[in-house]
This record gives C-alpha cells, structure tokens and sequence, in this order.
C-alpha cells in the first residue's frame, strides 16, 4: 500500500486535507479530511502521521505492507513497527504482520497548546469533560477546545448512501451539541472524513484507531488530546479481555494510545478509572448533563434519544435505580421507554450479567437500591415469549401482555 500525494484544497468553506491510497486490495482511492476554514490552521499539512493510522489496520488486515511517500513522525513509526502492530494482531487473529517504511521522518515538536476532548454528549465525554474541564484546574491539563469527529461513530460509509446518510447525521448532531461548547466559550471542531469507508468492518472494532487518525489531522490544533474510555474500568478490562477482543479495540486503549502519540501530541486514555455506573453516578448533578445528554446508538437520522434502543435502555435502568429517571424527561421519552422497552431490558440484564460486564454493574446498582428483580426462570420465560409474541402478533396485543406481565 502506498500513501502519497498530500495536499490541501479549498472548497467553498471547508479545507481539504487528502491523499492518495494505492492498494493491491482497494486500488487508487482518496482518503480525505476537512474542516470550517477558521479551524484549518489546526490542519497538519506536512506530515501523513493521521493519514498512517487511519490506514494501518486494513493494511494488516490485507497483509500489504505501507510506503509513505512524505514524512511522519519517526516515534509513531518506530512504536507502529516494534510495538503497536504486534498488539493489534494481538487483537484481531487475521491481522497480518506488515512493515511500515517512510520516505522521511521527523522530531520536530509543533508549537501549538490545544488540550482537547471529544464532545458527543454521551456519558464517556461527559465525564472526561467534568473531570478534565470543569473540576480541573491546572491549565496545563485543563481541556480548551473539544472535536467533532465524522469517522463510523455516524453510521457505516460502505456505499455512497451511507456517507451521506451518516454525514447528515454528523451535521445534525453537531448543530445541536454545538451549544454547549458555544455556551462555556470553547472551540468546537468539526472534522468530516470519508475514513469510515476504509473501515468496513464496523466503528466498534477499530475506533481508537480512526479516531486517532483524526486528531492526528489536528496535530497543529492538539499538544494534549483525552480518548474517554468506553465505560471498562481497569479491573473489567481484565475481567472480560476475551469477550472483547477481536471486538472493541478500545480494550487496548491503556496501552495502544501511548504508542500512537507523537513528539508533538499526546494521547491520554480517560475514564478508565471508572465503571460506566460510576460515571454516571459521578456527572448525574452537572448541569449541562440535564440538557445535552445524548447516548443513542438506534441510528435514527435525528439527534434525539430514540429511549428504546440498548444504550438508551441501559441509561434509563441506571437512571430509574437511583430515582432520577423523571429529570431526565426532557431528554428521553420515559413513557415509551417503559411501555416498550424496560420490561424487556431489565430481564435481559438479569440473564446476561454473569457474561456482559454493563449488564452486571446494572443488576448491582438495581439491587443495591432495592429495585425488586425478576428471578433469572422468569427472565428466560419472558424473554422467549416476548420474542415470540414480536414474531406471531400484532403490536397493540403485545403491549396488553406485557401490561399483564408487569403487573404480575
Ligand atoms: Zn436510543
């Protein structure tokens, strides 16, 4: 696989910052990035640093090795080639041992002082925000600017339809997050990119990965950047490694972000000192968590908390346990998540917390709080008979028997 040709294009009020991929797999393909033209001075314009770990992983997963045509930092190529690429195929069993060689390497450190963060309004950003930005106080750790990334977190770009599809999602829900950054007086990146379609294996498996490659693109913006866990602390990182591997690269956070940084750029793995739980118990009384909380994963073109979908449904239990499902009501439709969703969602929990680490810490805190729950006999029972009801019968009589069921 060669990377080359790197330029920076202007296109009405966005800059582009692209290369040219020739594979043997994927043939001559452009992968690009862009910004608002205010932001562009951010654009790492010298360097293939994030186009190189956008790259990576499909190049082991094709087995082609990497020529850089330009240059990169010589400590993310000497850790890629010692260090990271044997973790990742630590990581995916069909990953292939490739070389990484580049025409031209550098240690120069950029002068730039952007501390930043992801903002998606999700309970991972928002404790980083909480702990780094509001409760820190050292502004040599403080965040100062938050990003925006359009890179699989929107959906798929496996087709034409679906970078649309998820770049209007991008869009919407950058419009709608954008106040709260307007609001504390930080910049709020957008970064677009058509990476995702280089990744067609899915956003969960390698995010670390194309996220970094993002805030690498920034290198000229970021001198220190925080990755929020994904909601494992430490001691269920090690717990349920196998159940996440090959999965969830984000298990390989504590030690793959420090193998990604530059001489310029740090990367800090955040949160991990925490439970998914424990972070919500942590930012429950922050205020702008009341008005932009923002977990869904239901795909829905809309910026809005479908309350159905898993990471809806596992937000509202935590939420119901500790007794503030109603101040969320805002954010969420409780009426329908209760109507069609918790009955099904809870007994799930019971079922599966022995083998899923989040539905384990949520029967904890449901017990914990004294929330009566269903045996795991009556779980498997209702489980299936749901299930079935969902296959055989119509809608209005499945929502009559789960009414019975609740009352029983
Ligand atoms: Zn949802």
């Amino acid at each position: 696989m060669k990377i080359y040709n790197l330029r920076n294009i202007k296109d009405n009020d966005e800059v582009k910052l692209s290369v040219s991929i020739d594979s043997e797999q994927l043939g001559c393909k452009e992968l690009w990035f862009s910004t608002p033209e205010q932001y562009a001075h951010g654009l790492c314009e010298n360097r293939l640093d994030g186009f190189l770990v956008g790259m990576v992983f499909p190049a082991m997963q094709y087995g082609e090795d990497i020529h850089l045509e330009g240059c990169v930092s010589k400590k993310l190529l000497f850790n890629l080639n010692n260090y990271a690429i044997p973790l990742l195929m630590t990581f995916s069993p069909s990953a292939k041992r490739i070389k990484i060689i580049a025409e031209e390497t550098t240690t120069e450190r950029l002068n730039c002082s952007g501390i930043g963060t992801g903002f998606s309004g999700g309970v991972d950003s928002f404790c980083t925000i909480y702990e780094r930005y509001e409760l820190e106080k050292d502004p040599d750790y403080r965040i100062n600017s938050f990003l925006f990334l359009n890179v699989g977190s929107h959906g798929p770009g496996g087709s034409d339809e679906e970078e649309i599809f998820a770049r209007k999602l991008f869009h919407n829900r950058y419009n709608y997050l954008n106040a709260l950054p307007n609001e504390l007086g930080l910049d709020f990146i957008p970064l677009d990119s058509n990476l995702h379609s280089f990744h067609p294996w899915g956003h969960q498996l390698t995010h670390s990965l194309t996220t970094v490659s993002g805030v690498l693109i920034l290198q000229n913006t970021y001198s220190k950047y925080y990755c929020a866990s994904t909601g494992l602390s430490y001691s269920l990182l090690l717990k349920f490694f196998e159940v996440y591997q090959n999965r969830d690269i984000a298990i390989f956070d504590p030690m793959l972000l420090s193998l990604l940084s530059t001489e310029s750029l740090e990367l800090i793995p955040d949160g991990t000192q925490y439970t998914r739980i424990e972070k919500i118990l942590r930012i429950i009384d922050y205020e702008p968590v009341h008005h932009y909380l923002n977990v869904c994963v239901s795909g829905q073109e809309s910026h809005e908390n479908c309350s159905v979908c898993s990471k809806c449904c596992r937000t509202l239990m935590t939420l119901s346990s500790i007794g503030k499902l109603d101040e969320f009501s805002n954010l969420f439709d409780i009426g329908k998540y209760k109507k069609k969703a918790e009955l099904r969602f809870v007994c799930q929990q019971v079922l599966l917390q022995h083998k899923d680490p989040f539905a384990r810490a949520s029967i904890k805190l449901a017990r914990e709080n004294g929330i009566k729950l269903p045996s795991c006999l009556v779980c498997y029972i209702l489980v299936r008979l749901i299930n079935l009801a969902k296959a055989c019968l119509p809608s209005t009589v499945i929502s009559k028997i789960k009414t019975i069921l609740k009352q029983a």
